[in-house]
């Protein structure tokens, strides 16, 4: 089939996630057909490197027989079969066993679920029934973050604090708030109020306002009615927001004074993106629950689930009777076994420690090197997650919004161009970002930092 019949397809059957369909249907769609390595090929001869790892998820690069073997030899084996009830399957128990084994000390259990989002369902229910079980079955609050994303279902997006998702689709879940996220960049040097009087807040007062207003938010809440805070170590789809270092500390202080229990998201931060297997090692978190999925098959197969920290998983199991809930693909046997196989090859190639002690120290140097260009504000990184403020050349602060099209700035512009420069960086607003897949080069590097320099340039 031709590029041109695939369009013309796509644009009279295909409803693509997160896309304005009538402005999709005029240009039409790339036809992605295959991939290596770090790069994709689109039907029409092109070879781009995928600096976002698909959807922030293919830690281990395109291309990996040892996944598809491990999928195929599964196919054969066992196609499918449930963990309903009484029973389960061999990629199930050991994909479980090893998860707990890479996970902090104190969590031992894990719930399957087919993706991120399910995984987040998951959390509000059991965190929700925890407190229940407990006694206290007021704790029902769940307070998560402005501009975080935990998934598209009711309850991920009742979690995530995208106002534009809320506006869509009718009320979210009842009792979940949100409180202020730790942008800096955004909300403290250029917070409103603050631009032009100059920057007189630092980064770590910043962090540590951003803790007091969960704090605020729990007493206006009443802390016996908050049965949790959620939040990513570093907020991804938010725009690769890394918080100042006195932020985590200040949380985690207040989260104890208030015996709230801590769920983290690791669905972008898990399996070595911050160069640990986890994000909450890398800020010393110790949550009471982690969702996790992408990075754990590196999205060759669609599986997610929650780590559950002894304190909640000792509670639900001794006195919660059956936990009516549950998915078909719950463990699913294919989709686990590539996750495992996906896990022990991370293992064996030390895919973790070269993001922590080689390419995500080389990332670093090289795209702070980006902050020489006249369109970049900020630059930041750690270890393979980063991202570049735009900023107006002519006044050195954020674009102003009017000179662009309505859902159109400079970050989709630059989008659009690194695209066609042979470059996939995804743009939140005036952000730009990057999260390669784990195996990238320093050469690859190198070519990425050179494309995303000239994809600012024609921006600019
Ligand atoms: N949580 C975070 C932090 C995410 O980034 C995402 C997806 O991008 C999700 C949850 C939802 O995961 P999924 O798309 O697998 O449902």
């Amino acid at each position: 089939m031709h590029t041109e019949t695939y369009r013309q397809l796509d644009r009279e059957h295909h409803l693509h996630p997160f896309t304005d369909f009538k402005a999709l249907g005029d240009e039409g769609s790339r036809i992605v057909i295959h991939a290596e390595g770090v790069y994709i090929h689109d039907s029409e001869g092109n070879r781009i490197l995928d600096a976002m790892a698909g959807l922030w998820c293919v830690n281990l690069g395109y291309g990996r027989e040892e996944l598809v073997e491990a999928a195929t030899a599964q196919l054969r084996e066992l196609p499918y079969y449930n963990n309903f009830f009484k029973s389960t399957h061999p990629p199930a128990v050991k994909l479980a066993e090893m998860l707990c084994r890479l996970a902090p000390a104190h969590m031992n259990r894990v719930f399957f679920t087919g993706s991120g989002s399910e995984a987040n369902d998951t959390v509000l229910r059991m965190v929700r029934r925890y407190w229940a079980l407990e006694g206290k079955p007021d704790k029902q609050w769940v307070i998560a973050r402005e501009n975080a994303y935990h998934g598209s279902t009711v309850a991920g997006m009742s979690l995530g604090g995208m106002a534009p998702m809320h506006a869509q689709g009718g009320p979210t879940v009842p009792k979940i708030a949100h409180v202020r996220q730790p942008y800096w960049f955004g909300e403290g040097k250029f917070a409103e109020g603050r631009v032009g009087e100059g920057c007189d807040i630092s980064p770590e007062a910043f962090g540590r306002e951003c803790a007091a207003a969960l704090e605020a938010k729990i007493l206006e809440l009443g802390e016996e009615n908050v049965a949790a805070f959620i939040a990513e170590p570093v907020q991804g789809a938010g725009g690769a927001i890394i918080p100042p270092e006195s932020y985590w500390p200040a949380v985690k202080e207040v989260l104890a004074r208030y015996d709230i229990l801590l769920v983290v998201d690791e669905v972008i931060c898990g399996f070595g993106r911050l160069g640990e297997w986890f994000g909450s090692v890398h800020y010393d978190l110790k949550p009471d629950l982690m969702p996790i999925a992408k990075g754990l098959s590196s999205g060759y197969l669609p599986i997610g689930g929650v780590l559950v920290g002894d304190r909640v998983a000792e509670t639900l199991i001794e006195r919660g009777g059956e936990f009516f809930h549950g998915f078909t693909y719950s463990g699913h046997p294919v989709c686990a076994a590539v996750a495992l196989k996906n896990l022990e090859l991370m293992q064996a190639e030390g895919i973790v420690e070269r993001v922590r002690d080689d390419v995500g120290p080389y990332l670093a140097e090289r795209w702070a090197t980006l902050a020489d260009h006249s369109l970049v504000g900020e630059v930041r990184s750690l270890g393979l997650i980063g991202a570049l403020e735009l900023i107006d050349p002519d006044t050195g602060e954020r674009f102003d919004k009017a000179r662009f099209p309505k859902g159109f700035g400079v970050g989709t512009l630059c989008r659009d161009i690194c695209f066609d420069h042979g470059l996939v960086m995804r743009s939140v607003g005036d952000t730009m970002i990057i999260s390669p897949p784990l195996v990238i080069t320093r050469a690859e590097i190198d070519e990425l930092v050179r494309l995303a320099w000239e994809a600012l340039d024609e921006t600019a």
